[in-house]
């Protein structure tokens, strides 16, 4: 359901990649252009608001205009401030942290309260949820459904309870859900359950008499999760529903089902700034092991669909020094670059980690990176190119031109290399100088400038 709000906000960075230098009005012009792209992807007006200010704010603060590619930072302060709408968060050292997953951290059994309205996905995912306690947790689960409005929505429980192979509490006709939540505490204690998940009746619409209903059985069961299912494909009705069940019961965390729709996912962005609650989980299909944690960063990438561009960008940053690529970019323009410039370009390129590492965090880049892989093209040729040209003295780095048979000879003994090696290196060389002066003339801003775009 993300790739709508993606397909967006790429198209607002694409344009701002394409820039090499930003000026004040660029990222004025971008916040715009993100605005509208979250607006038409559903998001709430005071989230986009908000989240507009916060990018803002970041992005003067840190002197985006200086920085190595400053298109780049902004993708990132976006990313960033996505990740924090999301209820995700970054720690000192910018790796974000784990996202809250389910809190079973209570006296067995632990209640699970499972909430919203009819049609969410609710028995859904309750017999979702037994089933990964159960497989992935190994936790013994007692599935109860406390719907006495809807006959068949118990015995919707029990057909799940079965598929999934945990158990669940036999249905008793005439009871209340307060008397049906007391007979689930009472078996699990006596028969030594792990866990409790309570599935609530539903409404088609939020009335009193269900808000009522499900705050007197949250009073009585006191879970230690409530659970609020919603729909993600009614967009901003979920972000209202949210809403009245924060309000009216209190909820501890949200599970947005229907992922696997067409929705265009803002509301996963609201529900965070208007519950306060955090997404737990996403249901992204009918079948019952389809249930997915919720990773706040990941999603914040999938929404800017750009592969894992920020922690390139973040090495880059560490790694790359402003400076030594402008001086770069000025030799090349005056087609001075030599040995030693390229040696220090392998070893920043050795610096920001492996070639197809890097590669890999690109999006789009999934054949070049094969190609490089099966050439075996890795880190060994940046160790071998460096060594050799260690091997050479100042005046032939400087003029590789002089390099003849005989200084070939003695760099590669030097170097453990054979000439041949040598030979590769020096044209390889070749053709970067005479590529880079091609670009030159072209009026190209040289290869370090286009930035990491
Ligand atoms: P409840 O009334 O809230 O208990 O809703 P149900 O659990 O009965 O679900 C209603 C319908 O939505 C059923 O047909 C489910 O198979 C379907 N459903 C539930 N979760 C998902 C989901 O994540 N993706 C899709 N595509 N369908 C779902």
């Amino acid at each position: 359901m993300f790739e709508a709000l993606s397909g967006k906000l790429n198209g607002v960075f694409d344009r701002l990649r394409r820039r090499g230098a930003l000026g004040e009005n660029d990222v004025a012009e971008a916040l715009r252009e993100v605005r509208i792209a979250l607006l038409e992807a559903d998001v709430a007006l005071p989230v986009v608001k908000d989240l507009v200010a916060k990018v803002r704010e970041r992005a003067v603060g840190q002197e985006v205009l200086r920085a190595v590619a400053p298109a780049q930072q902004v993708v990132k302060i976006v990313h960033d401030c996505l990740v924090e709408a999301l209820g995700g968060s970054v720690d000192a050292e910018g790796e974000p942290k784990a996202a809250p997953g389910l809190d079973l951290n209570a006296p067995a059994p632990v209640p699970i309260l499972m909430v919203g309205l009819q049609g969410s996905g609710k028995t859904t995912t309750s017999g979702k949820i037994a089933l990964r306690l159960r497989e992935k947790q190994k936790k013994k689960v007692l599935l109860a459904s406390l719907d006495v409005h809807r006959p068949a929505a118990q015995l919707q429980l029990e057909t799940l309870a079965r598929q999934t192979g945990v158990t669940s509490l036999p249905i008793v006709p005439g009871q209340t859900p307060l008397e049906i939540a007391a007979r689930a505490m009472e078996t699990a204690r006596r028969e030594l359950y792990d866990v409790v998940v309570l599935d609530t009746a539903g409404r088609l619409a939020i009335d009193e008499a269900l808000m009522a209903e499900v705050a007197e059985v949250k009073r009585f069961a006191n879970p230690h999760e409530t659970l609020l299912v919603v729909d993600a494909m009614t967009g901003q009705d979920a972000v209202v529903t949210a809403r009245a069940f924060q309000e009216k019961v209190g909820v501890t965390g949200i599970v947005m089902t229907r992922i696997d729709g067409d929705a265009r996912g803002g509301a996963a962005l609201s529900m965070r700034s208007v519950t306060g609650a955090p997404i737990k989980l996403l249901g992204a299909g009918e079948k019952l092991d389809a249930l997915e944690d919720f990773h706040p960063d990941r999603i914040a990438g999938r929404i800017l669909g750009m592969g894992d561009i920020v922690s390139l960008v973040e090495r880059a940053a560490e790694t790359i020094d402003r400076e030594d690529a402008e001086k770069l970019a000025a030799k090349m323009a005056k087609g001075q670059f030599d040995l030693d410039d390229y040696a220090k370009q392998l070893k920043q390129i050795g610096k920001m980690g492996s070639l197809s590492g890097i590669l890999g965090m690109l999006p789009g880049v999934g054949k070049l990176k094969a190609q490089i892989e099966d050439a075996n093209l890795d880190n060994t040729i940046l160790k071998r190119h460096t060594a050799i040209i260690a091997s050479m003295t100042p005046k032939e780095r400087r003029s590789p031109d002089i390099i003849k048979a005989s200084r070939k000879r003695r760099i590669a003994a030097g170097s453990g290399a054979t000439v041949q090696e040598v030979n590769r290196l020096l044209k390889q060389f070749d053709d970067m100088s005479a590529m880079m002066k091609r670009m030159t003339k072209l009026g190209q801003k040289g290869l370090m400038r286009g930035g990491l775009g």
